[in-house]
């Protein structure tokens, strides 16, 4: 095949279209906040708090400053410490095991399971004596099997804290993510189905206790009057960001109409492809709302296909740099989880964001098509 230039360019992400996509309104935003000096904890943040609080259906939402410290936090609050084990899916971001480390816990990684997320029963075979919690990722916007892990927590005494950075408005038998343990958290990085212009994140609870020691160390450990009454970190989310992710919260439903849309239409297109296992549609079963962070998908000769497609102008990502974190060697896990490995040889994410046209989508797929084709003729020659 010659290199030709491709007559289409489909970025992975596009990350002007953040702020491209609202200018005016943002603009408008950003000057009103700005020229009240409105910075820092200021009624935009409350009025974000409740509204997304609302949204999810949670009792306490908290803007932090990313996502991050909302799991570090809610772990400490938890009073999740040394001489701890916290079990997690080994294919997340390190921030979820980071979590657990930093309150001076130790991360246990267990492999996920078909739908990439945390496999129940590599969870229930990780349990010892020093387990105490069990933190999920919600990964690619979907929700884990939460009667499940609720059995195998309420079996064995085990809190439940959400790494559901990925999951804002996925629901599991109609409960949103980040409502089913003790804690969960946000992200709002710029590439996140909510995204702000820059980082920000936030904590969701149900749950009193973690809702009050978790606004004190947001800020300090400094209460209404300024007392300090606890150690502290300085974690809050920027109330200008807040002020425009309210606003982006407003239009929330119409951007995952939008992505699951999109998903229908990679699932239509390439399902009949033998080489590729596809995320489950978005129709697929009743009780997962799945709200597509990610569209990742599996696939044969991962490499080749992903070299073909960036010379068709498409962008594709492995999620994380391509390695599950008990893989990163300088962590030291002695952990070998053999399907995740191999799970992460055929790992690839297509462009999935509220940019992307249906010819955008369209083009991807022919893309994928032809060089399956191709090679199958390759092969039979
Ligand atoms: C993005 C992400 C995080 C971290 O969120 P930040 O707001 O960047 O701290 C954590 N876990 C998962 C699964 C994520 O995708």
């Amino acid at each position: 095949m010659s290199a030709k230039k491709p007559t289409r360019t489909v970025p992975f992400f596009n990350y002007p279209s953040v702020f491209r996509e609202d200018e005016k309104q943002l603009i408008a935003i950003i000057s009103d906040v700005a020229r009240r000096g409105a910075y820092i904890l200021q009624k935009e943040n409350e009025q974000f708090e409740r509204n997304l609080a609302e949204y999810i259906g949670a009792k306490y939402v908290l803007g932090m400053a990313n996502a991050t410290d909302a799991l570090h936090l809610a772990v400490r609050a938890a009073g999740i410490g040394p001489g701890d084990e916290v079990i997690f899916s080994s294919h997340t971001m390190v921030a979820t095991p980071a979590a657990a480390y930093f309150a001076g816990a130790t991360p246990v990684p267990v492999d996920c399971g078909a739908d990439h997320l945390i496999d129940p029963t590599a969870v229930e075979k990780a349990i010892t004596s020093r387990t105490r919690a069990i933190m999920p990722t919600q990964l690619n916007g979907r929700t884990a099997d939460m009667d499940a892990l609720r059995a195998i927590a309420g079996e064995h005494g085990l809190l439940i804290i959400e790494d559901s950075a990925q999951a804002l408005g996925s629901r599991f038998k109609r409960q949103a993510a980040g409502t089913f343990g003790i804690a969960g958290c946000v992200s709002f990085y710029p590439a996140k189905t909510l995204g702000s212009l820059g980082d920000g994140g936030c904590l969701i609870t149900n749950d009193e206790n973690i809702y009050n020691s978790v606004r004190l160390m947001r800020d300090h450990g400094r209460d209404e009057t300024g007392e300090v009454v606890c150690w502290g970190l300085n974690s809050r989310l920027d109330n200008l960001q807040a002020a425009i992710l309210d606003y982006k919260l407003a239009r929330y439903d119409q951007y995952i109409e939008r992505r699951r849309q999109i998903a229908a239409m990679y699932q239509e297109a390439l399902e009949d492809v033998d080489q590729l296992v596809l995320p489950p549609p978005p129709s697929n079963d009743s009780d997962h709302f799945d709200i597509y962070q990610n569209y990742e998908i599996e696939a044969d000769d991962r490499d080749a296909l992903r070299l073909h497609l960036q010379e068709k102008g498409v962008g594709t990502l492995v999620q994380w740099g391509g390695k599950a974190v008990h893989q990163f060697v300088k962590l030291g896990f002695e952990q070998r989880l053999p399907y995740t490995e191999r799970l992460f040889e055929r790992l690839l994410m297509l462009p999935m964001n509220t940019s992307l046209t249906d010819e955008d989508v369209d083009y991807v797929c022919d893309a994928i098509r032809q060089f399956y084709v191709c090679r199958s003729h390759t092969a039979a020659a």
